[in-house]
């Protein structure tokens, strides 16, 4: 069966990177991860793309800055051609983006919580990295910019998808094609893998019913003496402190475990990793995560507490979070 030309940098990249007992699942994850049935407005989402203007050739591509930026002439009826079409992929919720002048504010300030990890990140020149729900692929160009030599997000939602293949048509060739977003969960990552030098997990442990069970999903993905960076939703306490809330949490409806960081140095360790440290840990400001006019749902400031900040709307602690980095033993 022929690739289709829109995949074929993909099947290219797991080819170069020898990912071959993969490759050969690509065309069947491919075809569920973007079936049309799945979400009804797919259709729209990849008409949009589809309906992106050929752009100038010359264009600044800056993955290393807050806002991952392309910066092109655009004559203003393309901008705004552009923007319509940037925005029928709404809501954004990571980034900021700016293409082609166009700003994307996102409803989350992504490039915070990367100025938060990046300075204690293995440096990633070279490295091959998996970023397991990737979001639209934000943090992926960040790591790119940062000289990783292969980025791979996984993330289940098609409309993360086609907000990456949006942004992909701006920075066109200037990663070296060294950026990927396959549409898939962490489940349907080949069992063995050994191979990534980074993985990636950061604010989808939660989301897990079965944590532990996620901690060594990600091991398996790791060669030997790779790192884990994994970033989540904590509460203070102690190593025997973990918050299973009820049925919403900052009224999401899938909200599982929420371990103190002292729990899940210890998760981390049950499941093997060593050299577990926690990096980072700090409260989530509602400046970092807001409404704005490319997500203009309910944000973080509606699912507090309005008498009492640092509770949520359930009288959870509000949300805080931590980066804890960890490797994969040799064996
Ligand atoms: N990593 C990004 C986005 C976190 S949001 C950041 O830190 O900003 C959590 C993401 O996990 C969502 O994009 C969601 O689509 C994705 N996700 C949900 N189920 C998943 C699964 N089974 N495997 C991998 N990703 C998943």
């Amino acid at each position: 069966m022929p690739i289709p030309p829109e995949h074929r940098d993909l099947y290219r990249a797991f080819l170069d990177q020898g990912l071959s007992s993969w490759l050969a699942r690509l065309p069947d994850q491919l075809d569920r991860g973007l079936d049309r049935q799945r979400h009804g407005d797919l259709p729209a989402w990849e008409k949009a793309v589809a309906k992106l203007p050929t752009l100038p050739a010359e264009r600044t591509v800056r993955l290393d800055s807050a806002a991952v930026t392309v910066d092109l002439d655009l004559g203003d009826s393309q901008r705004r051609q552009c923007e319509n079409l940037l925005r029928k992929l709404a809501p954004w919720r990571k980034g900021p983006y700016s293409l082609g002048g166009i700003h994307i504010d996102t409803e989350w300030r992504s490039d915070w919580k990367w100025q938060r990890l990046a300075p204690h990140l293995a440096d990633l020149r070279g490295r091959r990295v998996l970023d397991v729900g990737g979001g639209n692929g934000y943090h992926a160009w960040r790591m790119a910019g940062a000289g990783a030599g292969f980025v791979l997000v996984i993330d289940p939602s098609p409309r993360f998808f086609w907000q990456f293949r949006a942004v992909r048509h701006f920075v066109g060739d200037a990663d070296g094609h060294r950026t990927h977003f396959l549409p898939v969960g962490i489940e349907e990552v080949p069992e063995g893998l050994d191979f990534f030098d980074t993985v990636f997990s950061m604010g989808v442990l939660y989301h897990r019913p079965s944590p532990l069970e996620h901690l060594l999903q990600l091991r398996d993905g790791l060669r030997p003496g790779g790192e884990l960076v994994l970033e989540t939703l904590v509460v203070e306490g102690d190593e025997t402190t973990v918050l299973l809330p009820g049925e919403r949490y900052a009224t999401m409806p899938n909200v599982y475990f929420l371990p103190s960081s002292a729990a899940l140095c210890q998760w981390l360790s049950r499941c093997g990793f060593e050299n577990v440290r926690v990096v980072d840990e700090a409260v989530t400001s509602t400046d970092e995560q807001r409404t704005t006019d490319w997500m203009t749902f309910q944000s973080l400031a509606d699912f507090l507490d309005p008498d009492d900040p640092t509770r949520t709307r359930e009288d959870y602690p509000a949300p805080r979070r931590a980066v804890v980095i960890a490797n994969r033993p040799y064996p």
